[in-house]
């Protein structure tokens, strides 16, 4: 997949957004938004969408963290990774050349999900170090973004881990990464 607007680059891995992206992010800013006035209905819209987009960019940010734990396993195995892209399903790391061998692939496929998770614990344990505790919601935008980016990619490392497969590279079919239903 192609990605039509470019982000940048990192260790020669070229970053960017397919147009599909956009329409998911705005949906998930807008469920987002319905989903912190439902448990924050003291704030005002402002904070509400703020909070909103905020969260969607940073869920995103997360999931390139997601793409570029597979990018490195990669790289680190001697693979050539062109780039990485998210689209309306989630991100796609390319890479260029098959793991040739079952663990090789194994760790390809599995260090994304692992990468989710520890995502997700590091922001519950900062969000219990600041007094949170379940099932109660947070009461400030900050903390409230962090609960959802947690359990979100430990939801992710779940749903994800049967979807994040090694490369075909005759297929040129890369690794998939899709987003679990929100
Ligand atoms: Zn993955």
């Amino acid at each position: 997949m192609r990605a039509q607007i470019r982000l940048g680059s990192v260790s020669g891995i070229r970053i960017g957004l397919h147009y599909s992206w956009l329409i998911i992010a705005f949906l998930i800013s807008l469920s987002l938004a319905g989903h912190f006035r439902m448990n924050n209905p003291e704030w005002g819209d402002g904070v509400i969408w703020t909070t909103s987009v905020f969260t969607s960019l940073l869920f995103f940010v997360t999931i390139v963290v997601h793409e570029l734990s597979h990018a490195i396993v990669a790289k680190s195995h001697g693979l050539p990774v062109r780039s990485i892209t998210l689209f309306a399903l989630g991100g796609i790391a390319e890479i260029e050349k098959e793991a040739g061998d079952a663990r090789t692939e194994f760790w390809l496929g599995i260090i994304g999900p692992i990468t989710s998770f520890v995502i997700g614990i590091i922001c519950l344990t900062v969000l219990y170090g600041f007094g949170w505790r379940p099932p109660n919601f947070p009461r400030t935008p900050l903390l409230a973004m962090l609960m959802w980016i947690g359990y979100i990619n430990i939801m992710l490392a779940v749903l994800c881990s049967g979807e994040c497969q090694a490369p075909e590279v005759k297929l040129m079919r890369p690794t998939g990464c899709k987003l679990p239903r929100l």
